[in-house]
């Protein structure tokens, strides 16, 4: 009877120290939902694997500091220089990861399911001159970021669209961040997004990637 008590005592610490830790949203879609253009062996082993791991870190890097689990993702990845020194490249490495995982399946959507409608179709157009020139300039952001990282839509404080790239998992919203801006579309380069299905060819996976865009939530984000 002790020793069930005590087993008992230790699952609800554990569950108690774990409530209010970052965890993974669900995915909207099953994992076979973008083939052919995303696998679902790399969808699974994306989700699971690598954004779990961006979630158990960021966890582990926090265990110091527990009140900053009651933290919004985004105001502890907008504020990093204010945390405590020796969690600033954690959260900017886990926190961005995790952060930019989030946001990465929310602008996915099978193919055909979510098209570009005429309101964004001119939006885009006022920006960037035309579709081709658009979906042109993004492609060489994704395709010409050296090593890993993140092609970006993103909307600066002026409202214009903007084309970006980071490195890692950086992103448009922290501090130190060359261009600022609230990311509305975003592409993952790392090897762990394409390799499987791709392997070296970056640039097939970019050119593919148009077809399971979340134009509807691209367009929301933007109107926000
Ligand atoms: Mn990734």
């Amino acid at each position: 009877m002790k020793r069930v008590k005590a087993i008992l005592f230790v699952l609800l610490t554990i569950s108690f120290v774990s409530f209010g830790q970052f965890k993974l949203p669900p995915l909207q879609f099953k994992y076979n939902a973008l083939e052919p253009t995303i696998d679902s062996t790399t969808m699974y082993i994306h989700y699971n694997f690598h954004h779990t791991a961006y979630a158990t870190n960021l966890n582990k890097a926090l265990e110091k500091y527990p009140e900053l689990y009651k933290k919004d993702i985004l105001e502890l990845i907008q504020n990093i220089n204010e945390l405590p020194a020796d969690i600033q490249t954690a959260v900017r490495n886990n926190g961005g990861g995790y952060y930019n995982h989030n946001f990465f399946w929310t602008i996915l959507a099978p193919a055909g399911t979510a098209p570009m409608s005429p309101k964004l179709e001119k939006i885009l157009v006022e920006n960037f001159g035309s579709i081709d020139a658009f979906k042109a300039e993004f492609e060489k952001a994704a395709v010409g970021r050296f090593g890993s990282g993140w092609a970006w839509l993103i909307k600066d404080s002026t409202g214009k669209l903007r084309v970006i790239s980071t490195p890692n998992q950086d992103n448009s919203l922290m501090q130190k961040a060359e261009v600022k801006g609230k990311p509305v579309l975003a592409i993952d380069v790392w090897e762990h997004a394409y390799y499987l299905k791709y392997q070296n060819k970056r640039v097939v996976y970019v050119k593919a990637f148009w077809n399971v865009v979340n134009w509807t939530e691209v367009e929301r984000l933007i109107a926000m």
